[in-house]
């Protein structure tokens, strides 16, 4: 079966998606750690930071600058957040479809 966050990106499997344009969408997390938690993941399968190619650079730069734009819009810029990419299983990476973690506004 192909990757969850594949489906997700696709509209073939639920999701609570707070954005989406041609080449990133982002959704709450499940299983949330903090109260504003969100998951900003590429439309393009990559499988971690360790496959990242030269030709992803604005593609990761894009996720930074939207991670800001939404810590601005959930009210959490000024409170501060976590912006956290888990790699491997050593890392604590679980979907192995890349993803940049955006916490904050207390734990849960
Ligand atoms: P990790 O690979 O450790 O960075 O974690 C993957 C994250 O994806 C975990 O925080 C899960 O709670 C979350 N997750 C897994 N499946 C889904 C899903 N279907 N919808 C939303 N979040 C999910
Ligand atoms: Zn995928």
């Amino acid at each position: 079966m192909e990757c969850i966050f594949c489906q997700i990106a696709k509209g073939q499997q639920e999701a609570d998606v707070v954005f989406e344009n041609d080449q990133i969408i982002v959704f709450k997390d499940i299983n949330p750690k903090a109260s504003v938690h969100l998951l900003i993941v590429p439309k393009k399968h990559i499988k971690s930071i360790n496959e990242l190619e030269e030709q992803d650079k604005d593609l990761i730069a894009q996720m930074i600058f939207l991670a800001k734009d939404l810590a601005i819009k959930h009210e959490i810029a000024k409170s501060g957040y976590r912006l956290t990419f888990y790699v491997g299983r050593g890392g604590g990476q679980t979907v192995d479809h890349l993803h940049l973690h955006l916490m904050g506004g207390g734990e849960k």
